[in-house]
């Protein structure tokens, strides 16, 4: 029996090099628990057809001699990122049957090593929610207590290795959904610096504020995952030099701000205020000391994050009009009322009410979306003037624990108000990660966030590594 709930990728890795399981041995004790418990959790949408063969051609490399680390580990991946000749239908009804034609760079990167793409994820409806509820393919339980979500976006990822069902999962994040799931699930979730992965065959949501990364049991495994999925890609403009990848030179400060209005807990559940508040003291036991702050505009983030996101989303899924990719309503009068009903049978319920959002945020000369944008602009110059007098940012990834099915679907305000700690990282292009940090009484994961500078992302892997330890 492999031990699933103690594995890491160096330990699969050693594992497999000194022969004690095969990787198609792995690989069936991962397809084993999907088996059994994807039926009911639903954190798979399709379990790829040629795992098998992914694993031999893993094991070969064990045998040449030319294995890396992530040769034959076992990993998902969201239903939004492209790999050529797979379906890919970022759990929209509209991409129903789309195949992809090219393969997502970040795969690519991955794909170097021979991993094993276990199958695609569930998530909501093109990445917009944070319950992984809006999806046309059904709700995904939360492995640790099934009458609750698993967060999202990227909640099938998060469940698929909460439930034992990968070593590994990518998730993308446009405000969160990567550190949320994590949080809702006791894992490891990071959001990159912007610009560090590429985004070439990753279906847009959001993209100045989209990037892909890894849902882990560790923060080690993030660390390696993040490193290989990162690259400059002349397929993603957007995407940075590596010799460029250089962060502002600072002293150590060791000092870790918090706005002050988390410290006092508004806004917060109890549950989740008390475990910050331990997780505070497990930063200060290692020698950081902790300062609350006053902001004049982070607090505005989530308001700037929902006027931007829906400008992008508006723009990003016009091209989805029937003509080219997956769905196409059976009957229309004219190409006018063809559009019409493919997109309104096509998309769900949340990806129309932000493409009317964002609609109207770019009527009006756009005048609205520029003013999001100057604000952004402001917050990203606060965070850096913060940065000169502090090493991190602290907060909850989330300000409430994972809430049961069903809640917050009728009231999206409140549904939008689970990213009001993530939008800072995405609006600025910092880096952040989450990290478990126990469980309350009623046994439900907590988790606390940290942001870093730009291309600071390997500082937040050594604190996320040093808080492990204090963990133990
Ligand atoms: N909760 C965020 C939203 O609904 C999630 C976006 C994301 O990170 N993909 O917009």
């Amino acid at each position: 029996m492999i031990d699933l709930k103690n594995i890491s990728i160096e330990t699969a890795h050693a594992a497999l090099k000194a022969g004690e399981y095969s990787v198609r041995e792995l690989c069936q004790a991962y397809l084993d628990v999907i088996k059994e418990k994807n039926p009911d959790i639903n954190a798979y949408l399709e379990i790829f057809d040629d795992v098998m063969t992914q694993a031999d051609t893993a094991q070969k490399r064990f045998a040449d001699g030319t294995a890396t680390l992530l040769t034959g580990i076992p990993i998902a991946i969201k239903d939004n990122m492209l790999w050529k000749g797979k379906h890919a239908s970022a759990a929209s009804k509209i991409l129903e049957g789309y195949v992809s034609t090219y393969t997502a760079t970040a795969l690519e990167n991955l794909l170097k090593e021979s991993p094993v793409f276990l199958g695609r994820t569930n998530m909501d409806e093109f990445a917009m929610g944070s319950s992984t509820q809006t999806s046309a393919y059904g709700i995904t339980r939360n492995p640790l207590d099934r009458e609750r979500v698993p967060g999202g976006s990227s909640g099938g990822s998060a469940a698929a290795v909460s439930m034992g069902g990968a070593l590994a999962a990518l998730g993308s994040e446009t405000c969160g959904s990567i550190r949320q799931p994590a949080g809702y699930n006791g894992l490891v979730g990071f959001k990159p610096t912007y610009g560090s992965v590429s985004r070439s065959g990753l279906i847009a949501m959001g993209n100045s504020l989209d990037q892909i990364g890894p849902l882990t049991r560790t923060v080690r495994d993030t660390e390696i995952l993040h490193h290989a999925l990162s690259s400059c890609d002349p397929l993603d403009a957007t995407t940075i030099p590596m010799d460029k990848r250089v962060p502002t030179p600072r002293t150590p400060t060791m000092k870790i701000a918090v706005p002050s209005d988390v410290m006092k807990g508004e806004g917060l559940d109890k549950e989740v205020f008390d475990a910050f508040l331990v997780s505070l003291d497990r930063f200060r036991t290692l020698g950081y000391e902790i300062v609350p702050m006053d902001f004049t505009y982070i607090q505005y983030s989530l308001a700037v994050y929902y006027v931007i996101m829906p400008a992008e989303v508006s723009t990003n899924l016009e091209r989805l009009d029937g003509i080219r990719y997956g769905y196409h309503a059976p009957e229309a009068r004219d190409l006018a009322d063809f559009y019409s009903k493919t997109r309104s049978q096509g998309f769900g319920r949340e990806a129309r009410r932000r493409i009317l959002l964002g609609t109207y945020v770019l009527s009006n000369n756009g005048e609205y979306y520029r003013r999001a944008l100057r604000l952004r602009d402001e917050i990203a110059k606060e965070l850096d003037h913060m940065f000169e007098s502090v090493d991190f940012f602290v907060t909850p990834p989330a300000p409430t624990l994972p809430f049961k099915l069903g809640e917050k679907m009728t009231d999206p305000l409140a549904m939008y108000y689970s990213d009001v700690f993530s939008a800072p990282a995405n609006l600025s292009g910092c880096p952040a990660i989450a990290l478990p940090t126990g469980f309350t009484a009623e046994g439900l994961p907590t988790s606390v966030q940290l942001t870093a500078p730009r291309f600071e992302d390997d500082k937040l892997f050594s604190i996320g590594k040093e808080f492990e330890r204090v963990l133990q």
